[in-house]
């Protein structure tokens, strides 16, 4: 047996690491701070720990709050751990080793609204990432007579509304499930799943009410014990490996990174590898820092610090010269490893994010590697080249860079979710370049295939 053949260590179960998908008003906010309140509101001590960009929900939690739905007993998962930014967007920025960072997803669909771009935009990175996932149909308390009676679960409320309330409800979940098939999904109420791992499971809520969440936490924990615990485990004590959510300027510490971690542990002191703008970064870990417990919020210390980290956690690390990292990238302790080859399996998975460039096209620049890819998927989808994609603020070099394209449809900046630098105003003012500028990427594209088509007609 070689090293690398060597059984871990200490092989340990991980949290399975939640996050919130769906259309923009369909309520992901309001889910997560349903979850967060009605545990906090279960009254336990360690109902929640909060984390740097997620949030903790242990098994005893998930338990209590979900009632006789989950059985402590069955489950050898800790618990849930929840990624604080909703959206597909935070979530393709979250990658781990080519997949998606989150080990499973709820898209959240407004049942009165049914489909709409961004539900279609977040099934397509579900489907591509193969990221298992139920749907909540959320807002439920709205359809017109439904009376939720006392307590949960949801289903024998369900079965005791009115016929009238419950045929408007069936009628919108049926569209849900109708919309899941027309995308080649098969899908039913959960009630009626018997393999989550086949089968989407929709499960009507209201993160108003709380109506319906003890089941989705119990379908959550069922899924994720019954056809992930293998990707759960986790050598606990080795090197950690993470993934940037976010590259922010902290006072008395200068650029830290928010990470999420799914693997091993971090300690104070590490050495670890980050994927940067101008290549890897190589740095030492000056502290780990944890956000104070409520209680102690009004002191004027933000965080406190903490010696370690396992997975999964959030936390964030400062470090010197991080300047440069990039949200989404990945992060690995070298510990007892070659620091050579860490760098290497660095580059390799930044690598798989590179986008295909051309000679001739337009330039695009994103906020993180996540949304660069996914905004070069949506452009190959649409036929549209790419000269340059990077990640970053537009600046005055991108300028310069796309007015060299030879066509004159082709000297454009596509900014998905980036500032555009005073000096790069400047540079467009004098230039032919247009700048298209969004924080959704199919209006981007729209725009920018609206303007090439009243190009067109001018023409004509
Ligand atoms: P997001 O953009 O998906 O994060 O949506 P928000 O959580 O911000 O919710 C958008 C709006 O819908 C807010 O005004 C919420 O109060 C409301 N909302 C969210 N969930 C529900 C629900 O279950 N029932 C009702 N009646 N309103 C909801």
């Amino acid at each position: 047996m070689s090293d690398t053949d060597q059984p871990p260590q200490s092989e340990t179960l991980r949290t399975p690491i939640v996050a919130v998908l769906g259309h923009v008003d369909h309520g992901k906010t309001s889910l997560l701070d349903k979850v967060r309140g009605s545990a906090v509101s279960e009254g336990e001590a360690g109902a929640i720990t909060q984390h740097i960009g997620a949030t903790a929900v242990p098994l005893e939690t998930v338990s209590s709050m979900a009632g006789s739905l989950v059985d402590p007993d069955d489950f050898d998962l800790p618990g849930l751990l929840f990624i604080d930014t909703p959206g597909h967007h935070s979530f393709s920025t979250l990658r781990s080793r080519g997949g998606a960072l989150a080990d499973i997803a709820i898209l959240v669909v407004d049942v009165n609204d049914g489909f709409q771009p961004q539900t279609v935009e977040a099934l397509d990175i579900l489907k591509r990432t193969g990221t298992p996932f139920v749907v909540a149909a959320n807002k439920v308390d709205t359809t017109p007579g439904w009376n939720p009676q006392d307590g949960s679960p949801i289903k024998p409320s369900y079965d005791g509304q009115s016929d009238r309330a419950r045929q408007m409800l069936d009628t919108n979940l049926y569209e849900i499930i109708g919309q899941l098939s027309d995308e080649g999904l098969s899908a039913d109420l959960y009630w009626r799943v018997q393999n989550f791992q086949k089968n989407i499971g929709v499960i009507p809520v209201s993160a108003l009410t709380g109506e319906g969440i003890p089941d989705l936490l119990a379908v959550l924990m069922g899924l994720s014990q019954r056809y992930m615990k293998a990707e759960m485990a986790v050598d606990i004590a080795g090197p950690g490996a993470g993934t940037v959510l976010e590259v922010k300027e902290e006072r008395g510490f200068g650029a830290t990174l928010d990470v999420v971690l799914y693997d091993g542990t971090v300690r104070e002191g590490d050495t670890i590898v980050v994927g940067g703008t101008n290549g890897p970064i190589i740095t030492e870990i000056r502290a780990l820092l944890q956000p104070q417990p409520l209680a102690e919020i009004r002191t004027e210390k933000r965080f406190e610090r903490v010696d370690e980290v396992k997975a999964a956690a959030g936390v964030k690390i400062a470090a010197p010269d991080l300047d440069a990292a990039m949200a989404g990238a990945p992060v690995r302790v070298v510990r007892s490893r070659d620091t050579d080859e860490v760098i290497r399996d660095v580059q390799a998975e930044l690598a798989e994010i590179e986008v295909n460039t051309e000679e001739e096209g337009v330039v695009v620049k994103a906020d993180t590697l996540g949304s660069l890819e996914a905004m070069a998927n949506a452009l190959k989808e649409a036929e549209i080249p790419i000269l340059r994609a990077e990640v970053g603020d537009v600046a005055p070099r991108d300028v310069a860079v796309a007015g060299t394209a030879r066509e004159d449809e082709h000297k454009v900046i596509l900014a998905f979710n980036v500032d555009i630098l005073p000096n790069a105003e400047d540079e467009l003012d004098h230039s032919e370049v247009k700048l298209f500028d969004d924080d959704v990427i199919y209006q981007l594209i729209e725009e920018y295939e609206e303007f090439v088509d009243e190009r067109k007609r001018a023409q004509q």
